[in-house]
């Protein structure tokens, strides 16, 4: 199924298929080429936590907390529920054991999980079981910070089964390995001035460790089927990987990029304008959403706590449609304010400052009541930009491969073994 082998050399091949099996930790990541052939195999560092409150660990196997690149201070054969916090002189706390300042690593042995859940609000979140190390630090505002450190393989594995729907067909748990790969390797190439390339929610991909169910089972297997391989497009200066955005149901045309997303480059694979026969398998619940109705004033103060410089506006009276795209997606949505101001903002970022659940997507009605709006016939769920879930679930049951869809909601791209 693979394509191309894009530009990476016989020699690079095997260092890289080298460093693969060395399970490579580097701890001081670089902004990176996206050139395929520069791609470099680290662990994917995912932000589990920043907190000012507990997380907890639980070990049933053996394991080291060591100062990073330092000497381990803690060596224990498993360990019960035991809370980690910051001190406020800026030590780390394990149980009753002051770790000190600095930075530490949980390491399990061989291939251990940690057993994880952080406090929010007084109540403890879901268990969830990591493989790699976890990272202990503090942020600039003193709160502690953990980050999981994981082989991009096994993260793609874990990431798999929250992003697809268990029964969804083999070949679109195939295209969504490939999609969440190359996702995770675009942010590890724009992460140096950052402690983690991504986060464990739907801000990145959704991570929450290693699971047991049927569909992590096919999440693994199909991980395997696809180890190394990622989407690419010829770039003027190379064989590139680019940003994957996917999203769980486009509502019959995909979005272009640049219309939507804040940098977003306009290259072949993110123009969109894809079709796409999501309706013939999304359940109404998913492909149509609506009414929502959301008062003047709320509306008011969630788009200026977005945006801060509409607050000049004063509350907002009217919206118009200041951009469609040629496929009749709305790209820019104005704001009219009472003092007869306006303002403008793009209809993604409008959309997420009303909540994401609440508007599912930039393709919507908008009626105006006196003291509210009102957002009908609502279509599709989430950005819409690049691959479509449920557009991809309708392919692979038609029977296209996992190539073959990528290439169809990503034009121009091609698969590339990246190691
Ligand atoms: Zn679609």
């Amino acid at each position: 199924m693979i394509r191309r082998i894009g530009h990476v050399t016989a020699m690079a091949l095997a260092s890289l298929a080298f460093v693969g099996c060395q399970k490579p930790v580097i701890t001081q990541p670089t902004d990176t080429a996206l050139n395929v052939s520069d791609v470099v195999l680290r662990d994917v560092r995912v932000l589990l936590a920043t907190t000012r409150n507990d997380v907890r660990i639980k070990m049933s196997s053996p394991f080291t907390i060591r100062r990073v690149n330092g000497p381990a201070v803690v060596r224990m054969d498993q360990c019960d529920w035991t809370n980690i916090h910051a001190e406020s002189d800026g030590s780390i706390m394990f149980g009753d054991t002051n770790l000190g300042p600095g930075k530490f690593e949980i390491v399990p042995a061989d291939t251990g999980l940690t057993t994880f859940a952080r406090r929010s609000k007084g109540k403890w979140s879901p268990t969830r079981h990591y493989p790699g190390a976890l990272r202990l630090s503090l942020d600039g505002k003193g709160r502690l910070q953990v980050v999981n450190f994981v082989d991009i393989e096994s993260y793609v594995a874990c990431v798999v089964p929250g992003e697809v729907f268990p029964d969804f067909h083999i070949e679109a748990f195939r295209a969504q390995t490939i999609a969440a790969r190359t996702y995770a390797l675009f942010q590890m190439c724009h992460s140096a001035a950052r402690p983690y390339d991504v986060t464990a929610t739907e801000a990145s991909q959704v991570y929450q460790g290693v699971t047991r169910s049927g569909a992590a089972d096919r999440a693994r297997d199909a991980t395997a089927f696809t180890r190394g391989i990622v989407a690419t497009w010829s770039a003027p200066d190379g064989e590139q990987i680019f940003c994957t955005y996917y999203s769980s149901c486009c509502g019959g045309r995909s979005q272009r990029a640049a219309n939507s997303m804040v940098d977003a480059p306009d290259i072949p694979p993110l123009a969109g304008g894809v079709k796409c026969d999501d309706a013939s398998v999304a359940p109404t619940r998913i492909l149509r959403w609506g009414p929502v109705k959301i008062s003047k004033s709320e509306l008011t103060s969630k788009v200026v706590q977005r945006s801060r410089s509409l607050n000049k506006l004063g509350r907002i009276e009217r919206l118009e449609i200041a951009e469609r795209n040629p496929w009749g997606r709305l790209s820019r949505i104005r704001l009219v304010g009472r003092n007869g101001q306006s303002g403008e903002m793009t209809a993604e970022a409008f959309r997420l400052a009303l909540g994401s659940r609440n508007i599912r997507s930039t393709q919507f009605r908008i009626e105006t009541r006196r003291e509210s709006f009102v957002f009908a016939g609502g279509r599709g769920f989430g950005h819409g930009v690049g691959l479509c879930q449920w557009g991809m679930e309708s392919m692979a049951q038609k029977g296209h491969r996992a190539g073959a869809i990528l290439k169809h909601y990503y034009p121009e791209m091609h698969l590339t073994r990246a190691y």
